[in-house]
């Protein structure tokens, strides 16, 4: 959810773009587009190209864009696929019908449903399957109407629901740039007789380190010499710039050390993303669950059991869901490893829910699983980060996580907004199923909407947890443990600290500790607790007691307030309040950071974990 780049200035523009592209490829994405104004400046040229910035580069030859003698200016953009698979069509810029306005976007339009059929049944015609589209089609609307691009501009804003940053460049106007922002990043870099757009600082630090880095719902209106700053209102906005002096690293990880700490600090926004377009709201408050991508049809309401598959952490995801799918919908599910799974002669009914899990959509063993399942007549369902994918394709349905590219190789917000998916289908699932009631349910969609709140209040608690790290990074043995949903979530929490630390560690349900693991317990052992159900505290408090009376070091990540574990750990890091089934979503992010510390500690890359790779496409 990718990359954009702007400029307007006395300085070849296309060559412009494209370092800044480059400069922005580490964001991730799966094509690239740039528009020009051509020579005379009467028309805007757009080229785009699917995959790598080089296909892109093959299409913009010196040939192919005569550019404008006079100001130069354009718009360039890397797009990470929400609404359509990634081709040439897709890729952005994207235009009205005659070309005179083109945009890139970055986000999400929510409502774009609803806009691209009030603006087809005007008669207009779309070309492409995204939500951006619909952008480009209103500001005409309104031009048509205001002649004038920048309340054009503004009127559209008020209409757009979702996310989004935005380069507009309009063929009657060839000597401005108009950009916005809501919630997407974007910046304003302030150069000497040139300004530019960018996602982020590192595509502009080679002209300037000026920048304007742009607020909720700001417009900027950029020309070669000056840059005007208004609010969606069209209210003249006045500050200074910020100075920037970081260098280029650490601009690309938007001054977070690594980028596994910027995307667990992303997952409060990617767990908006993924949640809010699905929820239905009636006088302002969440009242049902829907997925644009498909209908919930009789085959949910018969369902006899949901069987679902993945590898690794996306596994893990499924083993929360398993819990999630048997609290809320009453409805028995299997979760089982994708490798095993396909080689186990599975037996599959017609009345199964298949579900697959894969962060990239190309994961090997996921991808014959989903094979078998369809090749055994079950309705497939994928949850997937990535558009276009193999598993998106193959798959009957899929549910996109729309975390945005992730670049560490551990997974951290793919995760989260994994379960966030899956919850929203357990819910729903519940709901037409007969199992939650009106009023249950509402009451559970007005909780799911504060977890990406409650995300953002755990990131306060880093400190504690740094601190923890530094005394415990040494220990020889460390075990996660939790009953229910906190099972899942150990698993998942000791997974991280294997991969990104590799220090020893283990998920146990903590009922079985007794049952052989207690063996290992000495006073190199961490035990970390994961306790979000309150009927279930005592039962853990007293596990921890054995272990901690064994010599081990002893931590819970709890929603507790009443001291339930104040007796029997060292560290009581308190979650903030949430509905404890819901609470998978947030309390995986201590063990999360915990991990990140670990390595860092330990002089690792936590980006780059030996022997790992991001996306397993092989066996
Ligand atoms: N939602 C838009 C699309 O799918 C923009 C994606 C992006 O941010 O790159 O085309």
């Amino acid at each position: 959810m990718c990359g954009i780049v702007g400029y307007v200035g006395n300085k070849e523009v296309t060559p412009v773009l494209i370092n800044g592209l480059k400069k922005l490829e580490y964001r991730g994405y799966d094509s690239a587009g740039i528009a020009v104004f051509g020579a005379d400046s009467k028309e805007i040229v757009v080229r785009k190209a699917k995959g790598a910035l080089k296909f892109l580069e093959e299409k913009i030859t010196k040939e192919v864009i005569k550019e404008s003698q006079g100001i130069h200016l354009g718009i360039g953009h890397t797009r990470w696929a929400t609404h359509g698979e990634p081709s040439d069509l897709n890729a952005h810029p994207h235009t009205n019908e005659s070309g005179s306005i083109v945009v890139v976007h970055n986000g999400i339009v929510e409502n774009y449903a609803k806009l691209k059929s009030y603006l087809q049944a005007k008669g207009v015609v779309f070309r492409s399957q995204t939500d951006t589209e619909v952008i480009a089609h209103l500001i005409n609307y309104f031009y048509e109407s205001t002649k004038d691009i920048f309340k054009a501009v503004l009127e559209t804003l008020h209409r757009l629901e979702g996310s989004y940053a935005l380069g507009v460049l309009c063929k009657d106007y060839p000597d401005r740039l108009i950009a916005a922002r809501k919630e997407s990043p974007l910046i304003v870099g302030l150069g000497n007789g040139e300004n530019l757009i960018a996602s982020d600082v590192p595509a502009v630090l080679e002209y300037t380190r000026d920048v304007y880095f742009l607020n909720q719902k700001e417009v900027a209106v950029l020309y070669t010499d000056h840059v005007d700053l208004f609010t969606e209102d069209g209210d003249k906005v006045v500050r200074e710039p910020y100075h920037v002096d970081w260098d280029l690293s650490s601009a690309e990880k938007g001054g977070y050390a690594h980028f596994m700490l910027k995307e667990i600090h992303e997952q409060p926004k990617a767990l908006t993303d993924t949640l809010r377009p699905r929820l239905v709201h009636e006088n302002g408050k969440a009242t049902d669950i829907k997925f644009d991508e498909f209908d919930f049809g009789d085959e949910w309401k018969n369902a006899e059991r949901v069987v679902i598959t993945a590898c690794g952490t996306a596994y893990h995801a499924g083993v929360v869901g398993k819990y999630a799918f048997e609290k809320f919908a009453r409805i028995p599910v299997e979760v089982d490893v994708a490798s095993e799974f396909r080689y186990r002669n599975p037996i599959l009914k017609k009345n199964d829910i298949f579900i697959v899990i894969s962060q990239s959509g190309e994961t090997a063993d996921t991808l014959a699983a989903l094979r078998l399942a369809k090749a055994a007549g079950a309705k497939v369902i994928a949850i997937t980060n990535c558009v276009g994918s193999t598993v998106s394709r193959e798959a009957d349905e899929v549910i996109y996580t729309w975390a945005g590219p992730e670049i560490a190789v551990a997974s951290t917000k793919a995760y989260t907004t994994q379960l966030m998916c899956l919850y929203l289908l357990a819910l729903k699932m519940g709901q037409i199923r007969g199992e939650l009631k009106k009023d249950e349910y509402e009451k559970l969609l007005a909780q799911i909407e504060m977890i990406p709140q409650k995300a953002q209040e755990i990131m306060e608690n880093q400190a504690e947890i740094q601190k923890f790290a530094s005394q415990q990074f040494n220990k020889s043995k460390i075990f996660y443990i939790g009953r229910q949903f906190d099972s899942a979530t150990s698993l998942e929490s000791a997974l991280k600290l294997k991969e990104v630390s590799y220090m020893h560690c283990e998920a146990f349900s903590a009922g079985e500790l007794k049952h052989g693991p207690i063996a290992l317990v000495d006073k190199d052992t961490l035990v970390i607790a994961i306790a979000t159900e309150p009927e279930l505290y005592e039962k853990l408090a007293s596990n921890i007691v054995e272990v901690k009376s064994r010599g081990a070091v002893t931590m819970a990540i709890t929603l507790d307030k009443q001291g339930a574990f104040k007796e029997s750990c060292n560290t009581v890091i308190t979650l903030p309040e949430c509905e404890p089934a819901l609470a998978s979503m947030i309390s995986v992010i201590p063990a999360q950071l915990f991990a990140y510390y670990c390595s860092v500690q330990r002089g690792n890359d936590p980006d780059k974990p030996r022997n790992l790779a991001k996306s397993v496409t092989v066996e």
